[in-house]
């Protein structure tokens, strides 16, 4: 995974064939799975590389350093 704007070239293989992709994707947090859906970012074809841009970081970063909400055992 590597953050970046858009790029036309990957910068692990050196491919041109990168792919905008637009779709779910899910990842892990913590150990558990987690979908964000809808998010954009660029794969490889070649070497499998995902790249993000800002906005999708944000997004990632923002699942990665949620805090659970202190539950006050309300049942
Ligand atoms: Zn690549």
């Amino acid at each position: 995974m590597t953050m970046n704007p858009k790029l036309s070239k990957c910068p692990t293989c050196g491919s041109r064939k990168l792919k905008l992709v637009h779709s779910d994707y899910s990842t892990r947090v913590q150990g558990r799975a987690v979908v964000v859906p809808d998010l954009e970012r660029q794969e490889c074809p070649n070497c499998g590389e995902v790249l993000f841009d800002c906005a999708a970081m944000e997004r990632l970063d923002a699942l990665r350093t949620r805090k659970r909400p202190a539950s006050h055992a309300s049942r």
